[in-house]
């Protein structure tokens, strides 16, 4: 599987490497926290990071952001909605909370954008509900969900710009998806679509 894992900060945020196995080049997704064992990571991967890409822009996967974004001299992507959340004085409120400074966003992502890395691909997906901006990354038989779909579970819709509704349409489209696509959630163990389709009340 062309990515690693690992855990980090309070909320147990899941930072992924998305990576190409020959050029090692790399999305860094949902930086959360820990930036020194992220660094480590990819340094022991030998990873070359193209860009940090947030699922949506909660402070708890955004932490660590401007430390990657700086040692790599690399642009933060994330979706419009939630760059403008993160501007606004609620996503700072939530951000001081944590004491997260937003980070600057170099590319402002939307529906249907395609992200390439060392020959690998990644779809976006708008799936608002949790957050205005939330979207899932899929390609490579993935799909980084964020706080859209847990293991069992959804995100919550009671911060600021959740929406119940926007939520189960986003959901909604996960469905459509390839049975065997493999679920890499923002928190959690990893799943598999099809086991979701059984077990997940929200699906
Ligand atoms: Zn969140
Ligand atoms: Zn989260």
């Amino acid at each position: 599987m062309p990515y690693r894992s690992l855990e980090v900060g309070d909320l147990a945020t899941n930072c992924y490497l998305f990576f190409a196995a020959d050029s090692r080049q790399c999305l860094v997704i949902d930086p959360g926290a820990e930036a020194e064992r992220i660094l480590a990571l990819i340094a022991d991967e030998r990873l070359l990071p193209q860009a940090v890409v947030l699922t949506h822009a909660h402070p708890d996967h955004m932490g660590a952001a401007a430390a990657v974004t700086q040692r790599f001299r690399v642009p933060l992507w994330v979706h419009e909605a939630d760059e403008k959340l993160m501007r606004s004085p609620a996503g700072r409120g939530l951000a001081a909370m944590f004491g997260v400074t937003p980070p600057a966003a170099g590319r402002l992502l939307a529906d249907g954008d395609s992200i390439a890395v060392g020959g690998l691909e990644l779809k976006v997906v708008h799936s608002p509900g949790h957050s205005p901006g939330s979207i899932l990354l899929h390609g490579a038989g993935l799909l980084f969900t964020g706080d859209t779909l847990f293991r069992g579970d959804v995100g919550r819709t009671d911060l600021p710009g959740g929406s119940e509704d926007e939520l189960r349409r986003s959901l909604e489209r996960i469905r459509e998806l390839p049975p065997a696509t493999v679920i890499l959630p923002g928190h959690g163990p990893a799943s598999v679509l099809e086991q979701e389709l059984l077990d997940n009340p929200y699906l």
